[in-house]
């Protein structure tokens, strides 16, 4: 079935590829050139603002803080009329957190901060997370890369985050961009411990079901290039242009998935593809 018309869209913008982290499992790390430039950040701005109809976007990088002109950019975005939500490390100063929460208040979005354990302590992280939780008005949630050594862990951490009200989420580990292979029961305790971002599953197979990425939903990187979802960026399918040359062109209707198995927490989370009957991994 294809589920109803998304009203508001969602972009997921890789604004940069520079971090002050090095994690073992980060999908960015081989890229060269970790330098940003801000040169281009006005023509995103404008052609984000520009699109028709309600739009979310959802920054991350890298880690979008050390852009060098991210609070710019950001408050051009609201100005733009966009909801914007933000994937952090959380690891920038508290004036700059209170910062961005103040740009994004008229129309806030969901701050995701993601807890990565070979650099960050979990009690200061989680003060912070508390700190900010208090002052966004928009959602605030934790996530935490399930590695072989961080999955025993991370019980104990939702249950730590849990007593002080805040929501910790594991993630699937990916190496070369798939899952790793995990054995069944790390993949049980994977589950146990509510899946990928919550969603009950870890990589399932959703081929053939109708999907609105590509027309409500696309991901942009840092050099413009847009794609129908994660999985079409990976196998290189289904690219919809470029936002900085005019050429991006989105789909009108939902059409069906092409993709073995589907890693977006956004169309699953926000209901632009029907899960139900939909396994939790992938065969
Ligand atoms: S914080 Fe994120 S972007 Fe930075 S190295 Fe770790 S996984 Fe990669
Ligand atoms: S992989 Fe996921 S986001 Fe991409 S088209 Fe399939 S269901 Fe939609």
């Amino acid at each position: 079935m294809t589920p109803r018309y998304p009203l508001e869209g969602v972009i997921s913008w890789n604004m940069n590829t520079t971090c002050n982290y090095r994690c073992t499992y980060c999908t960015q790390r081989f890229v060269d050139d970790r330098k940003q430039s801000a040169r281009d950040l006005p023509a995103f701005v404008a052609a984000f603002a520009g699109l028709p109809g309600d739009w979310e976007i959802k920054l991350s990088g890298g880690e979008p803080f050390r852009h060098p002109d991210f609070l710019a950019g950001v408050q051009g975005l609201v100005d733009g009329g966009l909801r914007v939500s933000v994937v952090t490390n959380l690891s920038s100063k508290r004036e700059t957190l209170a910062a961005y929460v103040d740009a994004t208040a008229p129309k806030p979005g969901v701050l995701s901060a993601s807890l990565h354990l070979e650099y960050a302590d979990p009690d200061a992280f989680l003060d912070t997370l508390c700190w900010l939780a208090e002052r966004h008005a928009g959602p605030v949630v934790a996530t935490c890369v399930a590695t072989r050594e961080t999955l025993p862990r991370l019980k104990d951490l939702q249950a730590r985050f849990a007593s002080r009200g805040q929501r910790l989420l594991a993630q699937p580990e990916k190496q070369d961009r798939d899952v790793i292979a995990y054995t069944p029961a790390e993949r049980e305790a994977l589950l146990a411990l509510g899946g990928h971002n919550g969603l009950g599953r870890i990589d399932p197979d959703l081929s053939g079901r109708p999907c609105w990425a590509g027309a409500r939903y696309f991901i942009v990187d840092h050099r413009g290039e847009a794609y129908r979802c994660y999985p079409a960026r990976r196998y290189r399918q289904e690219r919809l242009g470029n936002v900085l040359d005019g050429s991006l062109r989105l789909a009108l209707d939902a059409e069906p998935c092409r993709y073995r198995y589907c890693n977006c927490t956004v169309p699953q989370g926000r209901g632009m593809v029907d899960l139900r009957d939909a396994p939790a991994a992938s065969a």
